[in-house]
């Protein structure tokens, strides 16, 4: 059993979605595309000691440029994790489109560990599942605990992610739309962009699945 709290952030309302193991309290913080008292209050409340993981659906600056400052409020222990060929997003400020958006380079974020597909991220008593999901950028990945799927910029609630940014593909975003539709039974979904929703109502409505 895991809890789930989300808050939309800026530059341009990125979902950061706090996990918290009922059991142990052990938390990830996927996405935290900036850091604000909101989050740090959030924060506070689950116990900066627990924060194990920063968790990245992908390398864009709207949902990485929280990083650093999460991973410092956990005096450096928790860890960084992103896709193994994303990782030259956290230092390429084209790549994150930080430079092209904002006109400026956001720090560099280091990565802690590189994920592959199918990899579990272990959180206290529960277990975070990896699903790359290429298409939005080739290192984007989706996110799997209990019946809930944190989607990043894969899919959204009837929609779908970009995909003209350097490295996105269209072709495998139509692969991977296909793969989480694929899977078996319904799923609360969590985009990296406004509201949540269902695998079933995706696999329904959502003109790209
Ligand atoms: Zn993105």
């Amino acid at each position: 059993m895991i809890n789930i709290s989300l808050l939309a952030m800026e530059p341009l309302a990125a979902n950061c979605l706090i996990v918290t193991d009922a059991e142990t309290g052990k938390t990830a913080v996927i996405d935290p595309g900036s850091f604000d008292e909101r989050l740090d209050r959030k924060l506070s409340e689950v116990g900066y000691d627990n924060i194990e993981y920063v968790l990245l659906t992908h390398g864009h600056y709207d949902h990485t440029g929280g990083a650093n400052d999460v991973i410092k409020k956990t005096d450096n222990r928790a860890k960084v994790a992103i896709y193994k060929t994303e990782e030259e997003f956290l230092s390429d400020s084209y790549l994150n489109l930080s430079l092209p958006f904002t006109g400026r380079a956001w720090p560099v974020i280091k990565a802690d560990v590189l994920l592959s597909d199918g990899d579990k991220i272990e959180l206290g008593s529960s277990v975070i599942t990896v699903m790359h999901t290429p298409g939005h950028t080739k290192g984007s990945v989706c996110y799997i605990c209990d019946d809930n799927i944190f989607s990043g910029d894969t899919l959204f609630c009837e929609s779908a992610g970009r995909t003209d940014f350097p490295t996105s593909d269209e072709h495998e975003m139509y692969e991977s739309l296909h793969k989480l539709a694929a899977l078996e039974g319904d799923y609360t979904v969590y985009p990296g962009h406004n509201m949540k929703t269902t695998l079933n109502n995706e696999r329904k409505y959502n003109p790209f699945m």
